[in-house]
């Protein structure tokens, strides 16, 4: 009788396989999106640098593939984020700074699945402006969003949630995951505001660190010898960091304004968490290089407890997948927008083409398919993404993309193919943190920059950067004036012109001129403000 019932049951999945069979093997996305979190601060990357265990991003990686030479073409959050979406770099997705918005007319991998089939959410920080185009569900911050009890806008309006902004979207998430449409494959994107500046953890990781010292990065106090264009940086850890909203080393009155949107619970827990050191600050406080290394370990400690919300969170989504028997069919990506500085050259922020903002964390897993605990070295971007995600779930990429799927590297173990990518493509423009507008290639050894105007102002004339990434991993060294040097020098220019033709990103007035495209105002989540 048994027998016969199943030959039955497998008759009717064989008469019916574009509503059964097809549609149980396309694989479920869950894309968990952090905001500035670096490779530096994940375990799993094994850098050495004696920071906290990150369990739930190892565990992770454990399950799947970590790449090891993931990188971003604009180190910063807008332009990221639509590179992400398009599979694009900047000066063809229409975002190359900050002030940029995504058409919502454009192709993206979500719409495309949601397309094709797909439950498609996102929620979180989206940071493009305008309302999130190919989803079934969203609700997102408003820009950057509130590290504490965060405004949501959604399509029916917006609403304050009470908690930390990692915990929140992650609730909010899982919700959505539970009472999805289970007739369909879904894809999750769950974007956090954390650890993004000014650094605010959640309550539940405020006592964490308190009585460890961070060893501090050899460049720390980096002085910038052959690097002109970094020695007019506005982003060290000196001189550029707010003690009241970056360090939370405020004084009473400035507490009210820094604390102003927690609920007096949440104040009380943060002024408690803080009162005896910063007393111990105000009473006896250093000076000079002290002062730097104090600073440097208070932003390390919010910074991490930042990151230890978001490894908790990821934590929950692996167990509600697991709880919900959805591991095996879901592929879950973990990356950030970019990587960040933690006090390497002196540092916070992102934006150069250096290693530690150039990088971008990603680990995939995909059971049966991704061997467990692989590790891949080729060079990978963030516009490969869609076209991957395209094709692991059975859709198409029909519009013209920069990136290539990453699909053989995901199915054979991480091993790089011959004819894998051997140089990358990197421009930055946003101008912030003075940061000047730059260009940069990198290899598999070397890297070029190619600064326009090298002090960030009107000066004329143009600078050149040449690091060996092999025998100069921290890029302290610039051989681009190195005599030994000139025909690498030479033959990397070659390479930088071919690969900016490549990518056609030949008009320089495409970049100098570009104004973010406007919208009508019911595109925006929120209408820009009008003068
Ligand atoms: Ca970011």
């Amino acid at each position: 009788m048994t027998t016969l019932v199943n030959r039955i049951l497998l008759l009717a999945a064989f008469i019916t396989p574009n509503f059964v069979g097809a549609e149980e093997e396309r694989p479920n996305i869950v894309f968990l999106f952090s905001d500035d979190l670096t490779t530096q601060a994940i375990s799993a990357y094994n850098y050495g640098l004696k920071l906290p265990p990150t369990p739930n991003l190892d565990r992770l990686a454990k399950g799947g593939m970590l790449f090891e030479n993931s990188f971003c073409g604009n180190s910063i959050c807008t332009p990221s984020r639509a590179t992400v979406m398009t599979g694009l770099h900047s000066h063809k997705n229409g975002i190359v700074n900050l002030g940029g918005a995504l058409d919502p007319k454009r192709p993206s991998w979500p719409k495309k699945l949601q397309q094709s089939g797909y439950a498609t959410a996102v929620f979180g920080k989206w940071h493009m402006k305008t309302k999130p185009s190919g989803f079934d569900a969203w609700e997102v911050f408003s820009g950057q969003g509130s590290y504490y009890n965060p405004d949501l806008f959604g399509p029916k309006g917006s609403r304050r949630v009470e908690g930390h902004s990692t915990d929140v979207v992650t609730d909010i998430a899982l919700d959505w995951l539970e009472g999805r449409d289970k007739t369909k494959p879904f894809a999750l994107m769950i974007q956090h505001k954390a650890p993004h500046r000014n650094w605010k953890p959640s309550i539940k990781e405020l006592e964490l660190y308190r009585d460890i010292t961070f060893p501090e990065p050899p460049s720390l106090f980096d002085t910038y010898e052959g690097r002109v264009s970094a020695s007019n940086h506005k982003m060290g850890i000196d001189k550029h960091m707010s003690m009241a909203s970056d360090l939370m080393m405020f004084k009473e009155d400035q507490a009210k304004k820094v604390l102003g949107r927690l609920t007096p619970e949440q104040r009380k827990a943060y002024l408690a968490a803080f009162e005896s050191e910063n007393a111990e600050f105000l009473a006896n406080p250093p000076t000079g290089k002290e002062l730097v290394r104090w600073k440097y370990q208070r932003y390390m400690k919010n910074y991490l407890r930042c990151v230890a919300g978001v490894d908790r969170n990821v934590g929950r989504v692996l167990d509600k997948l697991d709880a919900l028997k959805l591991r095996e069919n879901t592929i879950v990506v973990y990356c950030a927008d970019q990587g960040f500085y933690l006090g390497e050259h002196g540092w916070f922020d992102k934006r150069w083409a250096y290693e530690e903002s150039l990088k971008m964390p990603l680990i995939v897993r995909w059971p049966g398919k991704i061997k467990p605990g692989s590790r891949c070295e080729a060079m990978v971007q963030n516009i490969d993404y869609a076209p991957t995600l395209l094709e692991a779930a059975g859709a198409e990429t029909d519009w013209k993309v920069h990136g290539i799927s990453l699909m053989p590297l995901l199915t054979n173990g991480g091993v790089t193919p011959e004819a894998w990518r051997k140089t990358l493509y990197y421009r930055y423009i946003d101008g912030g943190h003075g940061v000047a507008k730059h260009s940069a290639i990198r290899t598999n050894t070397h890297k070029l920059l190619h600064f326009d105007q090298p002090r960030n102002t009107a000066e004329e004339g143009s600078l050149w950067e040449l690091f060996d990434l092999k025998k100069d991993p921290q890029e302290m060294t610039n051989l681009a004036g190195d005599a030994s040097q000139s025909a690498k020098l030479e033959s990397m220019k070659k390479l930088f012109r071919e690969t900016r033709e490549f990518y056609d990103d030949t008009d320089e007035n495409a970049w100098t001129n570009r104004r973010s495209q406007k919208f009508p105002p019911e595109a925006y989540i929120r209408p820009p403000r009008r003068r």
